[in-house]
């Protein structure tokens, strides 16, 4: 394969770097905002999650800051992931683990009991290739994910969007998050190919299952306690069918592309570099390793 194949295999991956973004997942959000308009101008307070390299965010910061007055902004965004991510005007980055109680600990004292309008997770764990536990570590992050959004959006307006993989058992976390939300949707932007089970499962209006319940991040309790007892998870509606959210495509039909689609590209066309590097990638020590010829081939004797 040439070097430039990426860019003539994946239209968003080429877009991306036309556009200064720092992954193709920009797209993924700004298709999701088409549809759901969740970066309305009156969205003031953001939360991140699974941030890194951080194209949602750049996202963010364009679309809530980009000429608007110094006066008029007092907004906040606040990005949080494993790994370090180069600094993005108007973010503020935290290097922390999502499932930690005290990483939502941290990000609520950033907000300083103030509510939220937006809380939106892109979040995917290394993949182990055990399937369970990898569905395991995914809806992990998306219930850590939820408790933050249970604890700081506002009740009413808050929105939330959240990565998920479809498979048998996303029928329970709709099951709960329906608890949540006024409406909750099953996005699938133009820009996330069609050949993944990767969706975006959407809350519109927060509301708490019962109106005394006052979510409170407790250090002491995992995820699952803090939702225990709060509501009603059953899978099944009255009449003994599994009550499936609204499914929505997104993304303008006629004026985006087909992320499974090879696109010619334009005869003058000059590869670019990708926006920003991984800082820290997983994979650096693999690549040290081969650099310097130490990089030995699973069961190699040697
Ligand atoms: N939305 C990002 C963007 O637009 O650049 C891309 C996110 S990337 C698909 C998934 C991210 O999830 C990775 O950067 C990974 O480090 C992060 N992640 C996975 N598990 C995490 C955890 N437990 N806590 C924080 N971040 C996590």
């Amino acid at each position: 394969m040439g070097k430039n194949s990426k860019d003539k295999r994946d239209v968003y991956y080429r877009k991306a770097k036309e556009e200064g973004y720092r992954a193709r997942s920009a797209y993924k959000l700004l298709q999701i905002d088409e549809q759901f308009d969740i970066l309305s101008s009156d969205v003031k307070k953001v939360v991140d999650l699974c941030a890194a390299p951080g194209s949602w965010s750049q996202v963010l910061s364009k679309r809530m800051f980009t000429g608007i007055p110094e006066e008029d902004r007092g907004k906040k965004i606040v990005a949080v992931d494993l790994q370090s991510m180069t600094p993005i005007d108007n973010i503020i980055c935290l290097k922390e683990d999502i499932t930690a109680p005290s990483t939502l600990a941290k990000i609520l004292a950033l907000f300083d009991n103030e509510k939220t309008d937006l809380v939106i997770s892109d979040g995917a764990p290394d993949v182990t290739g055990i399937h369970d536990l990898d569905e395991y570590i995914q809806h992990q992050l998306i219930l850590a994910a939820l408790q933050l959004g249970c604890c700081i959006l506002k009740e009413g307006s808050g929105k939330f969007v959240v990565k998920l993989f479809r498979g048998k058992d996303c029928d329970h976390l709709y099951a709960i998050c329906r608890n949540f939300f006024e409406k909750v949707y099953v996005a699938k932007p133009r820009s996330s190919r069609a050949t993944s089970s990767e969706a975006f499962l959407v809350g519109i209006g927060f509301k708490k299952p019962v109106s005394d319940w006052e979510p409170k991040l407790d250090l002491n309790k995992s995820v699952q306690e803090f939702f225990e007892g709060v509501a009603d998870f059953s899978l099944y509606n009255r009449t003994g069918t599994i009550n499936q959210p609204e499914f929505i495509a997104c993304g303008d039909l006629a004026a985006s592309f087909d992320s499974d689609a090879t696109y010619d590209i334009p005869e003058n066309f000059k590869e670019l570099d990708p926006v920003q590097s991984p800082k820290n990638p997983a994979y650096q020590k693999a690549l040290e390793l081969k650099r310097s010829g130490k990089l030995k081939a699973e069961g190699s004797k040697e």
